[in-house]
């Protein structure tokens, strides 16, 4: 055990409720909890696991609740440590008491996320399986809830440590050649290609948990959509329709949406983030052509562009009733290298100046763009497009197997990537075992992070602060 101290906190949400837990880990956990429960003639505190009613006793002997103990002992409890939890009556006063109780009898208040810090220091979870706890506590879809479960039940824990295996396999293979390359054992028969071969293969299992990864942060994080487009398409009316409620302010007099607004609605599970900008007077990149009125709307128009930026997909709304013209045509353009999605709007006025045609006519060949004709107005295209922007943004991936990660493990996952994908070129271009192996090696432990099995104070300190108090 790597901690002496029994730590104590309410593990329920502030507030009236039927019910608050009140939580113990640690050595004296039953010693302190047992000092202040009271059961009924000839019962005793209660086997592990077995809930028991008992009288909840204050330091001058009084009753304040009625309350249910239970105890789980080592190691086959959350912590791994003998853990206790009390449950009282609701509100948060009884709870308060009980802890503060605990904390006088000797218990320390626990630290945010230290009960899942402990599980994790006690080897009964892994880090990635500890981090997608708080993906659970913070899942705010359905499908994002389940991507955490299929993470903290092992799944990405399972590929990363198969995957760091093979990967400690193949470099302990290269260094044996190096060190002893007359020697027999140091498979002879191991040609390049076929180290070329195991590499590429562990680089797409890789890369293919990856994409379960990126659509399992999509699903919790949701998928961040800019509408963007010229003043007066109907930008805010888009964003009002899609949420049903008036937030933006709708006027005829170009240039009005002068702040971003974000809000979120939920489609299929999936949170969409959306974002309406600042009516566009500019191309990304092309500064010089700012022709701004005034100085709030120059604002407006960084931050668009901050947001088009940010963005996983923008929707670029334009008028059908209005032809295409030349600017319209340079901003389609300019949209190229991001997702997006182009939107007719103001499909209800049967007006239609601009058709798919012409949109297709004025981009390179190659780009094959989804144009969807909508009204705002009447709500018509609505779901069409709500459908488009989710499998755009999943791509390859779906949502059946999303994994729940922490931008942290992505970035592991992303890190390990690169350097199995510069080991796999190095291979290719016979640039030496040792170079191999040692980009093998940083690959590997990008993954031992990711699964905390090599990892410092800080990085735990950093991720469990995170957490609330109890869990
Ligand atoms: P923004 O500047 O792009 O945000 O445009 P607004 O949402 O403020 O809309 C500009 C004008 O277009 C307003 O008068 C809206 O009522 C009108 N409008 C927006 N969407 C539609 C639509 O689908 N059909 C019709 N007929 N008018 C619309």
């Amino acid at each position: 055990m790597h901690n002496q101290d029994t730590i104590v906190a309410i593990a329920t949400a502030w507030g009236e409720a039927g019910i608050a837990i009140v939580r113990l880990s640690g050595l004296r956990s039953v010693e302190l909890s047992k000092s202040m429960l009271r059961f009924k003639a000839g019962l005793g505190f209660p086997p592990p696991r077995l809930m028991r009613l008992a009288s909840l006793i204050g330091d001058n002997g009084g009753v304040f609740d009625q309350v249910l103990a239970v105890c789980f002992k080592s190691p086959q409890s959350y912590t791994g440590e003998d853990l206790v939890e009390i449950h009282t009556h609701g509100g948060t006063l009884a709870a308060q008491l009980c802890v503060e109780s605990l904390i006088r009898k000797g218990a320390r208040l626990a630290e945010p996320g230290e009960f899942t810090k402990r599980a994790f220091l006690n080897g009964r979870i892994d880090l990635s399986q500890a981090e997608s706890v708080l993906g659970i506590i913070r899942s705010r879809s359905e499908e994002a809830l389940r991507a955490a479960g299929r993470t903290l039940c092992g799944e990405l824990s399972v590929f990363a440590s198969d995957i760091r295996e093979e990967l400690l396999t193949l470099q302990s293979e290269l260094e044996v050649g190096l060190d002893f390359p007359e020697e027999s054992f140091s498979y002879p028969d191991k040609r390049d290609e076929e180290w070329l071969g195991s590499i590429s293969t562990l680089r797409m299992s890789l890369s293919d948990l990856r994409d379960r990864c990126s659509a399992g942060l999509l699903l919790r994080e949701g998928i961040r959509v800019a509408l963007t487009g010229r003043p007066n398409v109907g930008k805010s009316s888009l964003l009002n329709a899609l949420l049903k409620q008036a937030r933006a302010i709708v006027t005829a007099i170009p240039g009005t949406t002068r702040d971003v607004i974000e809000e979120t609605v939920t489609w299929k599970g999936v949170p969409l983030r959306l974002v309406d900008t600042a009516g566009l007077r500019l191309l990304p990149g092309t500064s010089a052509d700012l022709r701004v009125r005034d100085e709030i709307e120059a604002i407006g128009i960084k931050r668009t562009l901050d947001e088009l930026r940010r963005a996983d997909i923008c929707l670029w709304v334009l008028d059908i009733s209005k032809p295409l013209d030349d600017e319209d045509k340079a901003y389609l353009k300019d949209l190229l290298d991001k997702e997006h999605i182009v939107v007719l709007n103001k499909a209800d006025l049967k007006m239609t100046a601009v058709s798919e045609e012409d949109i297709r006519a004025s981009l390179p060949e190659e780009e094959m763009p989804v144009i969807l004709p909508i009204s705002a107005r009447t709500g018509e295209g609505l779901e069409l497009l709500k459908d488009a922007i989710l499998s755009k943004a999943m791509g390859s991936g779906t949502l059946d197997s999303g994994l729940n990660v922490t931008a942290r493990q992505l970035s592991e996952i992303d890190e390990s990537l690169s350097c199995l994908t510069l080991a796999e070129a190095a291979m290719a271009e016979k640039k030496g075992q040792d170079i191999v192996a040692g980009l093998l090696g940083s690959a590997r432990e990008c993954l031992e992070r990711l699964l905390g099995l090599s990892c410092d104070d800080a990085l735990l300190d950093s991720i469990f602060n995170h957490f609330c108090v109890g869990k």
